[in-house]
């Protein structure tokens, strides 16, 4: 399995706004291949032969699975730590808590399944926990989180994605609106 920009679905298809369902974990050998194949995704939009467009690029810091159209409840994200890039995959997660602090991206969100769509500052719960898994994308192996916390910029993120796992696209958020499910 392999994704490429043609593979990503897009604003009007009803697979973006449809809530996704429960994986099983452990994963299954099929879960594992779509995890690999959405961090293989996210790996290579950091490179520039991916793509030349700058959104592309912020956009790919995170990928839920509803964005190649299907409806699991599963995402990658990525940042660097240490000068080395690392990717978390998300599965099956649930906000459970929410700040009462809000906070924004200075830039404005942006989302590949949303081409040339408009930054938009979108207040952000600033804080969050959230229980679910954190997958190992070599092997499968797993590890539980209960109450984990999310904070500042990895809280928007993990929010963003999160919104395409309940059906949900930034542009279906209000700047200016306070948000929380
Ligand atoms: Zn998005």
């Amino acid at each position: 399995m392999k994704f490429n920009m043609e593979n990503i679905v897009v604003d009007g298809d009803p697979k973006l706004r449809m809530p996704s369902v429960d994986i099983k974990v452990p994963v299954s050998d099929t879960d594992l291949e779509l995890i690999q194949a959405m961090v293989d995704f996210v790996k290579r939009s950091q490179t520039d032969s991916f793509d030349d467009n700058d959104d592309a690029f912020t956009s790919a810091v995170g990928m839920s699975a509803p964005q190649f159209g299907i409806n699991k409840r599963i995402f990658v994200v990525t940042e660097i730590r240490d000068n080395k890039q690392v990717f978390h995959v998300v599965v099956n997660p649930k906000i459970v808590k929410r700040s009462d602090k809000f906070i924004k991206l200075s830039t404005g969100e942006n989302c590949l399944s949303v081409p040339n769509g408009k930054s938009l500052k979108l207040n952000r719960s600033r804080d969050i926990r959230w229980n679910g898994y954190l997958v190992d994308p070599e092997d499968g192996s797993y590890e539980q989180k209960k109450m984990s916390p999310a904070k500042g910029y990895d809280s928007i993120v993990f929010q963003h994605e999160y919104d395409h796992l309940e059906g949900l696209l930034y542009i279906d958020r209000e700047p200016g609106v306070i948000h929380g499910i």
